[in-house]
């Protein structure tokens, strides 16, 4: 939790998505003075009047309270000369080969580059987002200091300060973080960025700056093995009667294994587990490692989603113009986010199948049909059980908790309890 604030520092928030936004407005609601800078005209103009671009739990009220402690530009130059500390958190996406993308991480730093070139402040960069060990040093460094002319930890600061924060808890996540680390080389950085966590209540772990930067991925990858582990020993389970999330309340007991994450169902999806996960296959295959766990934990979320239409298969094994109901297209509940999300393999391969869908999320189907506009729509959850001759729970939102399952065909990915007890044929994909 969070006490109180301290001194109020001027902060530049370089790419305004979901970590972003959630930082900046954060950081306002802290007492700082924030200027976004996105390269999108449309999140710059929703950021001026107060409208959150993303959905995210508290993020429109936060905002709406803090009117006035943040703005937001195109402007680097601009923006950058009147703060201290730019945050970059532009995104940094999966390569064909699974790589992460630097392109805009590289821009970004051209332009901080230029823009600290005319100034005489010393200004402390901070990565924020997830980029792979040796990326601060070896890439965003070097650009600086090219574009400014200045050298790194002594004209200007350098920083890398993973996130670790949850879509769908973003607002809560960053005034409760489990722990702050913060990778530092010069003494400077490391009180400026002291001095602006200085109101949060938790571990702070200052280390190396590639060591930052391993924790996110070692903690992104942990959690995705988590989850498929947890779809393995469900999949065995699942042969032999026995309930898996029986076993996980059994295993988690266990003080050396912490209880939460072991979520058995169709597997992770979202924009960090599979990309954080190839990414760091890919660094070590560059190193000449072989990294086996992680290819596991890849393999066994892609075989996962799949099981669904496999059981579907069992009850209907003609899908050819039978209408199939898809509940939940987010890859996860409360988000409206959609990349890699579980519904997007079930769905095409549901088209495959020659199969009509009609689908239904609480926010996510504006992002959904960019993806699939063959798909039809319903305006209600209610409305996909209605007209649909078997539904498939993709996404566990909480309202799916209350509709009526009565009379119908359900294969669950999620383990919604409702449907587990009211369907008529219910298969749940590893209990
Ligand atoms: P996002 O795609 O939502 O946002 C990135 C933003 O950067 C976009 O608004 C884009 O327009 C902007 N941008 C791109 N290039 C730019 C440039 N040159 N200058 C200014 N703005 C630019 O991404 P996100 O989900 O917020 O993730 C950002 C980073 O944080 C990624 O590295 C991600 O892995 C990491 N991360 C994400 C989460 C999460 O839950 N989303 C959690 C922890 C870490």
């Amino acid at each position: 939790s969070v006490l109180t604030r301290h001194h109020t520092m001027k902060i530049a928030i370089l790419g305004s998505g979901y970590v972003g936004i959630v930082t900046g407005i954060g950081f306002a609601e802290l007492g700082h003075e924030i200027v976004f800078i996105d390269v999108d005209e449309r999140k710059v103009e929703m950021l001026n009047s107060s409208k959150p671009p993303i959905y995210e739990r508290g993020l429109e009220e936060l905002m709406k309270k803090n009117r006035g402690k943040y703005r937001a530009t195109t402007d680097y130059r601009e923006a950058l000369e009147s703060s201290e500390l730019t945050f970059i958190c532009v995104g940094t996406p999966s390569k064909g080969d699974g790589s992460i993308d630097l392109k805009y991480a590289e821009s970004a730093s051209k332009e901080i580059g230029k823009a600290l070139k005319n100034n005489d402040n010393f200004h402390v960069v901070v990565v924020k987002s997830t980029v792979v060990p040796g990326t601060t040093e070896d890439k965003i460094k070097p650009i600086i200091e090219k574009e400014s002319g200045k050298k790194a930890f002594e004209d200007f600061g350098l920083a890398m300060n993973p996130e670790f924060l949850r879509e769908g808890n973003a607002v809560y996540d960053f005034f409760n973080p489990d722990r702050i680390v913060i990778g530092v080389k010069d003494e400077r950085t490391k009180s400026v960025l002291e001095e602006l966590y200085k109101p949060f209540d938790c571990p702070k772990l200052i280390t190396e700056i590639k060591t930052a930067e391993m924790i996110k991925y070692a903690s992104n990858a942990f959690l995705a093995t988590k989850i498929s582990f947890a779809n393995e020993i469900g999949n065995i389970c699942k042969k032999l009667r026995i309930d898996v999330y029986k076993v996980f309340e059994g295993v988690g007991l266990d003080h050396r294994i912490n209880p939460s994450f072991f979520r058995a169902g169709i597997g992770f999806g979202g924009s960090c587990f599979p990309k954080d996960v190839r990414a760091l296959i890919r660094k070590s295959e560059e190193l000449g490692e072989n990294p086996k766990i992680l290819k596991a934990v890849m393999e066994v979320n892609e075989r996962q989603p799949l099981k669904m239409i496999e059981l579907l298969k069992k009850h209907i094994p003609n899908l050819r113009g039978k209408k199939i109901g898809v509940l939940g297209l987010a890859f996860k509940p409360d988000t409206d986010d959609v990349r890699e999300s579980r519904a997007i393999p079930i769905v095409k391969a549901l088209l495959e199948e020659g199969a009509e869908i009609i689908a239904y999320d609480p926010k996510a189907i504006e992002n959904f049909r960019k993806f699939f506009p063959q798909v039809e729509y319903a305006n209600s959850a209610e409305d996909v059980i209605t007209k649909s001759d078997a539904v498939l729970i993709v996404t566990e939102w909480k309202e799916f908790e209350e509709l009526d399952y009565s009379g119908k065909i359900v294969i669950d990915g999620r383990r919604v309890e409702k449907a587990m007890k009211e369907a008529k044929i219910y298969k749940g994909v590893c209990w």
